[in-house]
């Protein structure tokens, strides 16, 4: 009987997954297929051709996103923090620029290295990044968006802050749990994938958030020296 309970709730997950997947791709799938027409009748590609190609990019992600909660621990190569983060910086600033944010983009040099897998921390990064974007409210102008680096011990710490409007306590006490989502067109994916894939990288991960103030992510990835 425990099995067929314990089935049953695995079925109930894989579909919830299944939904929440189908919903998230069908979005830009929908705001591609309109440019492609508007683009057509208009006889003017150039005018969408930057919405669709972002619109597919979006596809991308997500897929990675939904990939990687089910992928295995990830293969880590040493890597300068500083290096790796100013390899994905562009992005993050390209981003920021289409949002309207400020960005405030810091890192601390060291000559230690971190044991890492490129593009799964890129993929936290981003994930913090467009929650960020996701939460702040239309009327607010003054957005702001930091990431720090700093090193603390035997750890490079990255300190990601958003001055949106933060989480109720209600939703802080939640934040865990996979699919736990309070948007219409969430998958309550993102964080808990973060804290897995930070996780996998012996680090650790920590939430915090002030309602009306904003929202602060911390994140340690331990150093090695060049000896290890
Ligand atoms: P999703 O983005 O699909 O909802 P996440 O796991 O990324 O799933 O986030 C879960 C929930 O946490 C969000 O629905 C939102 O309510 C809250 N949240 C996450 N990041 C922020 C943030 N920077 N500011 C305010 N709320 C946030
Ligand atoms: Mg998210």
């Amino acid at each position: 009987y425990d099995q067929l309970l314990l089935y049953k709730q695995q079925m109930e997950s894989v579909s919830h997954l299944a939904a929440g997947f189908a919903h998230e791709l069908r979005n830009p799938l929908s705001v591609i297929r309109g440019f492609i027409q508007l683009s057509a009748l208009t006889n003017n590609i150039d005018k969408y051709y930057n919405t669709i190609l972002s619109e597919l990019d979006r596809m991308n992600d997500i897929i990675d996103d939904f990939l990687s909660l089910s992928r295995k621990a990830p293969e880590r190569e040493a890597y300068d923090p500083y290096e790796f983060f100013q390899s994905i910086v562009s992005l993050i600033r390209s981003e920021c620029l289409l949002q309207n944010i400020k960005l405030d983009y810091q890192m601390a040099k060291t000559p230690k290295k971190v044991l890492l897998n490129r593009s799964m921390i890129k993929q936290v990064i981003l994930n913090l990044l467009r929650n960020s974007i996701e939460a702040f409210e239309d009327e607010q102008l003054d957005r702001a968006f930091s990431i720090k680096g700093y090193v603390r011990d035997d750890y490079y710490g990255i300190m990601v802050k958003d001055n949106g409007p933060g989480m109720e306590k209600k939703v802080l006490d939640q934040l865990g749990k996979p699919f736990f989502t309070t948007k219409e067109k969430g998958t309550g994916i993102g964080l808990p994938l973060c804290k897995k894939i930070i996780k996998e990288h012996n680090g650790h991960f920590e939430i915090q958030s002030t309602l009306g103030e904003g929202t602060t992510i911390k994140i340690l990835l331990p150093l090695i020296s060049d000896a290890d």
